[in-house]
């Protein structure tokens, strides 16, 4: 845990009891701050008891009383703002989070932030892979692992690597990074932000300037969509920032680029191979794969470090994870493809895929999956959406109702046995959340595994 030395004595309310609220509320405390921490969860405000948290009920509190709210990411607070959050805004009480209170606390540590709306987790995880390679110190968290304020005081120069959100964005006011990457936009959390200018707005702000800066911070942004570009447009003219454009999709003299299957830098000169990436598959993967090496080079990584980084990472689970293979046939854990968009990505980037998909629709929009078509077999349906899918899909390829994902493992291993001359993939995909069958997308992937074991020794 993060002691933080830059609040003491202060008032300051908590709103949100989860891990990542428990942890701050601790803390915070440590440092002699006086926390009132509420949680509309009974069983949250237990734990917090438990940990000798004080409670208060914010909602009849004073806010006038209050030097600080600290928000829980997840709490609405920019668009709609939670009751909380109004009142505080009211009260003109400042609004932060557990990232704002991490960076202002170490004030000698380098920080990486991660952001984007596809792509962080893969893209931290990447980066803290190649770091330990290069022998650099450093510790991983934010929005994905620990929280932040869960990691440990860094020593010896360790470097700080942050996966942070739009939510968790939205919560600094003077948070700033030595090393800042975009990766990309699309539109996603629209409730939350209620437009995807204020989505934009509240990721942008990753590159706010350090107010005691020495020299320039990096940017380094994804230019394959219009937010990007724009974003790169604004920061490349900006003194204090020294901005590296990365894309999968054009030749740059100014940044880092992929073409023909390979990482190019500034100068033209070859990264790496993406063909030997073997956990890197895909366009969307190799933009991850940019962005490390870009964030390798602001380090000053050896350049074959970089590349065998990408070469031998190991990828995310539940994300394109290859996890067995049986009688030729392999099989993919895909289940964090919560929605159509991330599904096409894998359906992109295998051949003869028994494709098993299904769970509480988003929208299916079957009508995207044109260019990947050829790639699917066979698709086995699960779960709520098994229905709406068949009969938007039906037409387009053989489908069969499954019910549930054991049911649909075992169908779509004996289909692709019919084939396993053509090294097919049954890959589990949804396009949907799990939440109709399953706690989360961990547990859907995690019972996929499961039911490959228990198959394997069955027919082995
Ligand atoms: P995040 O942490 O932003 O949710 P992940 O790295 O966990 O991203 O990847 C989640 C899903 O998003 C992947 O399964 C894949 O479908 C898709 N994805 C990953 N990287 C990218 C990218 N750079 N661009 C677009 N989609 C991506």
């Amino acid at each position: 845990m993060i002691k933080i030395k830059t609040r003491r004595d202060q008032k300051i309310a908590l709103f949100g009891l989860g891990t990542s609220g428990l942890i701050t509320a601790r803390a915070l405390s440590a440092s002699g701050n006086k926390i009132s921490a509420w949680d509309d969860d009974p069983i949250q405000r237990k734990k917090a008891k438990q940990q000798n948290i004080i409670l208060e009920d914010l909602y009849i509190s004073d806010f006038d009383n209050f030097d600080a709210l600290v928000l829980a990411p997840g709490v609405p607070f920019t668009h709609q703002p939670h009751t909380i959050a109004k009142k505080a805004l009211l009260a003109k009480t400042q609004i932060i989070g557990d990232v704002e209170l991490l960076i202002e606390t170490l004030p000698e540590t380098k920080f990486i932030g991660i952001t984007g709306t596809n792509g962080k987790s893969t893209t931290t995880a990447l980066v803290g892979h190649m770091l330990e390679k290069a022998g650099i110190k450093r510790q991983i968290g934010g929005n994905l692992g620990p929280p932040a304020l869960s990691l440990r005081e860094p020593v010896d120069g360790e470097i700080i690597v942050l996966e942070v959100s739009s939510y968790q964005l939205d919560l600094t006011k003077n948070a700033s990074f030595d090393i800042a990457a975009f990766l990309n936009l699309s539109s996603d959390h629209l409730d939350r932000h209620g437009n995807i200018k204020n989505y934009f707005k509240a990721k942008s702000q990753i590159f706010r300037q350090c107010q005691n800066s020495k020299k320039p911070q990096i940017a380094i942004i994804g230019i394959d969509d219009e937010f990007g570009r724009s974003l790169h447009n604004e920061i490349s003219i900006n003194p204090f920032w020294q901005s590296y454009p990365i894309s999968t999709s054009e030749k740059l003299e100014d940044g880092f680029y992929v073409t023909d299957e390979k990482i190019y830098d500034m100068s033209g000169l070859v990264i790496c191979d993406l063909r030997k990436a073997k956990n890197l598959l895909g366009i969307h993967n190799w933009q991850n794969a940019l962005a490390a090496a870009a964030i390798g080079y602001a380090l000053e990584i050896d350049r074959e470090i970089i590349a065998e980084s990408i070469m031998n990472f190991h990828g995310l689970p539940h994300r394109m994870e290859r996890v067995d293979s049986l009688n030729g046939i392999t099989f993919v854990n895909d289940s964090k493809a919560t929605n159509l968009e991330a599904s096409e990505r894998a359906l992109a980037c295998y051949k003869n895929i028994f494709w098993i998909a299904g769970g509480r629709s988003k929208g299916l929009d079957c009508n995207r999956l044109a260019d990947c078509l050829s790639n699917i077999h066979h698709v086995f349906l699960i779960g709520e959406s098994s229905e709406e899918f068949e009969k938007l899909i039906n037409n387009k390829v053989k489908t069969t109702l499954c019910g549930n994902l054991r049911t649909a493992v075992r169908e779509a291993y004996n289909a692709a046995l019919v084939c396993k001359n053509l090294s097919p993939t049954v890959l589990l995909s949804p396009a949907c959340a799990s939440f109709d069958q399953w706690e989360n997308y961990e547990a859907r992937g995690n019972a996929f595994r499961q039911f490959i074991t228990s198959f394997r020794e069955c027919v082995e």
